[in-house]
C-alpha cells in the first residue's frame, strides 16, 4: 500500500473533531519547527533550511551539510509518538494504516540517506515543548559538534 493510495481514500471530513484536531496538529508542528531553528541559533548552530541532501529525495527541514547530517522533527501525531499519539475514533483503520505508512516511510528514507553517508537525527515535537527543549538543543548540538568532517 503506498502512501498516494492512501491519500485518495482519505475520509472525508468525518467529524468536526477530527478536523479540528489535525488543524491543531498542523498548527504546532510548524511552531515547533520555527522555535526548534531559533533555539539551534540561539546556541551558535549554524544551519539550512529546506534542504535537498539529493536529487530526488523530500527536502529536509534543518541540515548541517559540512557534518552529513539531516534533522527531522517528527509531530507526535503524524509520526506515531509512542507516548501522545492517540488513534481517532472514527476511521480508525484508516488512521492506523496512514501512520503506520508514515513509519515505513521514516524508516526507509532514514535507511537511503545513511546509505548516501548522511547521519540523521530525529526528535519528537513533545522534545521540543519549554520543559524538554532545552536538554534536546543541547543533544542536538553535541551531536553537530561530533558529526562527520570538521569545519
Ligand atoms: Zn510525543
Amino acid at each position: 500500500m503506498t502512501a498516494t493510495s492512501i491519500r485518495t481514500r482519505a475520509p472525508k471530513a468525518s467529524s468536526a473533531g477530527v478536523r479540528r484536531m489535525m488543524q491543531a496538529v498542523r498548527v504546532r508542528d510548524t511552531t515547533s519547527e520555527v522555535l526548534l531553528r531559533s533555539e539551534l541559533h540561539r546556541v551558535g548552530l549554524r544551519f539550512r533550511k529546506n534542504y535537498r541532501p539529493a536529487i530526488g529525495l523530500p527536502r529536509v527541514d534543518v541540515a548541517f551539510p559540512g557534518r552529513r547530517l539531516l534533522l527531522f522533527v517528527d509531530g507526535c501525531f503524524w509520526h506515531g509518538c509512542p507516548i501522545h499519539f492517540r488513534l481517532p475514533k472514527s476511521n480508525a483503520s484508516w488512521w492506523r494504516e496512514k501512520i503506520d505508512a508514515t513509519a515505513e516511510r521514516d524508516a526507509r528514507q532514514g535507511a537511503l540517506l545513511e546509505g548516501l553517508g548522511w547521519s540523521v537525527i530525529r526528535v519528537w515535537e513533545h522534545e521540543l515543548r519549554a520543559e524538554a527543549c532545552e536538554e534536546t538543543v543541547a543533544r542536538i548540538a553535541h551531536c553537530v559538534r561530533f558529526t562527520g568532517a570538521r569545519d
